[in-house]
């Protein structure tokens, strides 16, 4: 107990219940808080640190407290910025369970495989490439075999369901409107009075396509752990995303050109060619071979079919009717390549077609391939259709730049290059007005995580305004006692 009193610095004996923050804290990666309530220590989230090599590795191996002390972990969904790092607290000790909504479990699966594939041939290309001694050689993050290890621990439990996570600790998963699957996690710690918490996970937005919108109105509670990534920004109308791709393959196909769009695999893929179908179905396109070009597309797209329930009614209505349930294409209209070979293939092609793979930010993977093929050609199209981050080849395609090096080789930028920022999953700022204000003026106090620069301060703005002034935007292991 003596332990866990001085982690927590503000709790006190009389079982005031505290929180924790971890990651994310200034930061957009590596989510993870910690919630101590009574003898019970709950995690939320437990998502992997991206950045520089060295501080990535410090930092994922280091937890604010010995894992085998964490009775449950709360997960509020799939991306790996929340779960990446669960195969590694596992390794560490963790004995609990995770508990997730069904889709988030299913995603949880292929995506924390894939991460530790990622970790282990990264490790593999350092120790062959940049090691110049095997004192330098580094391990990975985790491997393959952690990352089904962890899987063992999951429970999945259905949203709007209030389970028992811990003794005298109630938790409900509600919809975030984020990703397939993605939950805000309510927390309620039954005591002489009862403490309800809100932890927003990611926040999505309304009118995605696919997903239903997120919980209106949210739970009210006594406290709020929010994130604030796009606080501060308006983004396009998702809705608009649908005409402005059909515009783009017309104005491609009559140029005899093909469309290449890089595109993150869970998420953003499925929307875009759930688009292109629905654009083909109601006769604004005519079909056109569309290929998804990645295995962990094909794989996330399965799971996406494999969880109707996490579908709008609009998705439903489409999904009942169109085709037999035809919302990705598998019915002829999409062709999803596993096969290196067969995504070769695709280079040879003449004819006006689409492709959508992966990486996101064409750092690695099919796309530089398809890239290679394509941005000499002004007939083409580039469709960007996510965020490129600084230094990656996706943002000096987005700046058009005139030459792009590929595989070691500059290419000119011939291609016409598209930028759609609506696909955004994220919440906006009308969002969170939205989302956040009818429940502002009852809260205790709330937390601002999971931004940096000048989002947190956003936040601030917009809970303040709405009639919260007892705003915190806490540093890593900082500690906050929650009283009623
Ligand atoms: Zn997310």
């Amino acid at each position: 107990m003596d332990f866990l009193n001085k982690l927590f610095s503000g709790f006190s004996n009389d079982g005031t219940p505290s929180l924790l923050f971890h990651g994310a804290a200034g930061t957009v990666t590596g989510s993870m808080h910690l919630l101590r309530a009574g003898e019970s220590v709950l995690a939320l989230d437990c998502g992997l640190f991206q950045g520089r090599r060295a501080e990535a590795v410090e930092r994922n191996k280091t937890f604010p407290i010995d894992p085998k002390r964490i009775d449950a972990l709360l997960l509020s969904h799939a991306h790996i910025d929340h779960s990446g790092n669960i195969p590694q607290l596992v390794r560490k000790g963790f004995n609990g369970r995770v508990y997730c909504t069904p889709a988030t479990g299913d995603l949880c699966e292929i995506m924390l495989a894939d991460s530790a594939h990622i970790q282990e041939e990264d490790a593999e290309y350092w120790n062959r490439k940049r090691a110049k001694t095997p004192a330098e050689h580094i391990r990975p993050l985790y491997k393959v075999e952690d990352a089904h290890a962890a899987m063992k621990h999951f429970q999945q439990m259905p949203i709007n369901q209030p389970f028992e996570a811990a003794e005298g600790v109630s938790v409900t998963f509600v919809e975030a409107g984020h990703i397939l699957g993605s939950a805000c996690v309510l927390v309620e710690l039954h005591g002489e009075d009862t403490i309800r918490i809100l932890y927003t996970g990611d926040m999505g937005r309304f009118n995605m396509p696919i997903l239903r919108d997120p919980a209106e109105p949210l739970p009210e509670v006594d406290y709020l752990i929010t994130e604030c990534t796009y606080a501060d920004r308006k983004h396009h109308n998702p809705t608009d995303m649908k005409e402005r791709l059909v515009h783009v393959i017309q104005e491609t196909v009559a140029r005899g050109g093909k469309i290449v769009i890089p595109s993150f695999s869970v998420g953003r893929t499925q929307n875009v060619v759930h688009y292109l179908v629905r654009a083909i179905h109601e006769g604004l396109i005519e079909p056109l071979p569309i290929f998804v070009d990645s295995p962990l597309s094909t794989h996330a797209t399965e799971v996406f079919q494999k969880h109707p329930e996490c579908y709008d009614a609009e998705a439903r209505e489409f999904w009942k009717n169109a085709g037999g349930g035809d919302l990705f294409g598998n019915h002829g209209l999409v062709t999803y390549v596993t096969e290196v070979a067969e995504s070769k293939a695709l280079n040879a092609r003449n004819d006006s077609h689409v492709i959508v793979a992966s990486s996101g930010m064409c750092e690695a993977g099919r796309i530089l391939h398809h890239l290679k093929n394509t941005i000499w050609d002004e007939k083409n199209t580039i469709c960007v259709v996510g965020f490129m981050a600084q230094h990656t080849l996706g943002r000096r395609i987005v700046e058009r730049r005139k030459e792009l090096k590929i595989f070691g080789r500059m290419y000119p930028l011939m291609a016409r290059v598209e930028v759609m920022n609506g696909f955004s999953a994220h919440a906006d700022q009308d969002d969170f007005i939205r989302l956040l204000s009818p429940i502002a003026p009852k809260l205790r106090g709330a937390f601002v995580v999971h931004g940096e620069g000048p989002q947190p301060a956003a936040m601030e703005r917009i809970l303040r305004d709405a009639g919260c002034q007892n705003v915190h935007a806490p540093n890593p292991g900082n500690t906050f006692t929650l009283d009623v």
